[in-house]
């Protein structure tokens, strides 16, 4: 899952794009906002601003803001070149606008402000450095150079997980109980909280713990279905930082989600590698053989062209297990047409909205399938598989 609130808002922008500011612009830009009765003041670049003059903005610590044309009190610009905001700067700023009681962890590629205890700050920093490493390495060895992150990487992790739901809620909705990690779009953060008390049923010790404590309660099996959860975060979070995705674009959900999906089995044995890449996501594969019993015909077709089967939460747990059912076949049989693919997709600018007929175009034109073959040889691999 990645949290989108702004999906909604966009729609004032869509198909009215008057012009899409370079990304790299090198002015700073000023934009003066109406909010309640009150106005406020953005420092970042405008991304595009569109017909009706609703502006997409983001701001020095990475977030995007879709603000709506009455909204818009004044927009201008100075020679000051932007800049992301330091991972100081960002501590500051989310310490300030965080509850009281959160500290500052940081590490190469990462900001963590956390209430929890220094130990499990560290336990979440160290699987989030290895993790982008792994990610890194994977992809570059499949011939697709990530960049390097443009702004540091911010995760909040809470101690409790009634103040992790009273915060996710104006942005998760009435669910925020339910999700245990998240990763917005909007803020371009990862949220989560401290799994040991759950995993150690309310052992209030382990929350006390070292690293190395929260690494043995966290690398039991009973643990890796959460623990599946922050990596699956996290690996939306590298994807939309280092090239993979551009934020608000147009990238099917199926591929994003298949993504997240591949990499999200944890691997807690290892301090360098990252072993469970790419291997059969058991979980994934349980449901997909179970989808399989009452599968419709034109499955493949509406996975493909439309994101409705994913977002709705009726469909979710079959759209998600053939989503990673159908990444791990072409991964697995068609590796060089599924970079080719995932390079095509990293080129989608925000707020261009395809329609399912360019979405299956686009595939056809990059694995050469149409939908029958691609139906009768995917059936055919996870009869197949053992
Ligand atoms: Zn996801």
């Amino acid at each position: 899952m990645a949290v989108d609130p702004g999906r909604r808002a966009m729609v004032l922008i869509v198909g009215a794009i008057a012009a899409l500011a370079a990304a790299q612009a090198s002015a700073i830009d000023h934009l003066v906002l109406q909010r309640g009765e009150g106005t406020v003041g953005l420092d970042g670049r405008t991304m595009i601003v569109a017909q009706d003059g609703s502006v997409m903005f983001q701001t020095r610590d990475g977030t995007i803001w879709l603000v709506a044309a009455d909204e818009v009190q004044g927009l201008s610009s100075d020679e000051t070149p932007f800049r992301p905001f330091t991972k100081e700067q960002i501590a500051a700023r989310l310490l300030a606008e965080l509850p009281a009681g959160f500290d500052v962890y940081q590490t190469s590629n990462y900001v963590i402000c956390h209430s929890t205890s220094r130990g499990y700050a560290q336990w979440c920093g160290a699987l989030l450095e290895r993790l982008e490493m792994a990610f890194t390495n994977y992809w570059t060895r499949k011939g697709f150079a990530l960049a390097k992150p443009e702004f540091p990487l911010v995760a909040i992790v809470f101690a409790e997980k009634k103040a992790y739901a009273d915060f996710s809620r104006p942005e998760v909705g009435e669910g925020a109980e339910s999700v245990v990690a998240y990763y917005s779009l909007r803020t371009n953060r990862i949220t989560m909280y401290d799994l040991t008390g759950v995993e150690a049923g309310g052992n209030a010790n382990a929350r006390r713990g070292s690293a190395a404590q929260v690494n043995r309660i966290l690398a039991q099996p009973a643990a890796a279905p959460t623990v599946a959860t922050i990596v699956h975060e996290a690996t939306h979070q590298i994807a939309y930082n280092c090239g993979l995705h551009a934020r608000y674009s147009d990238c099917p959900l199926w591929f994003s989600e298949g993504i997240a999906m591949y990499f999200e089995t944890p691997d807690l044995t290892s301090s360098r590698g990252w072993r469970s890449i790419g291997q059969i996501n058991t979980m994934r594969l349980r449901h997909f053989r179970d989808y399989l019993r009452r599968r419709p015909a034109d499955s493949l077709a509406t996975l493909l062209g439309e994101d409705r089967r994913l977002r709705d939460s009726s469909s979710a747990t079959d759209g998600y297990a053939e989503a990673w059912a159908l990444t791990y076949f072409l991964a697995q049989q068609k590796p060089k047409e599924y970079v080719e693919y995932l390079r095509t997709l990293s080129r989608k600018a925000p707020q261009r909205w395809d329609e399912p007929a360019t979405r299956l175009a686009e595939f056809k034109e990059a694995f050469g399938y149409d939908l029958e073959q691609l139906e009768s040889d995917f059936l055919r691999f996870f009869a197949k598989l053992r």
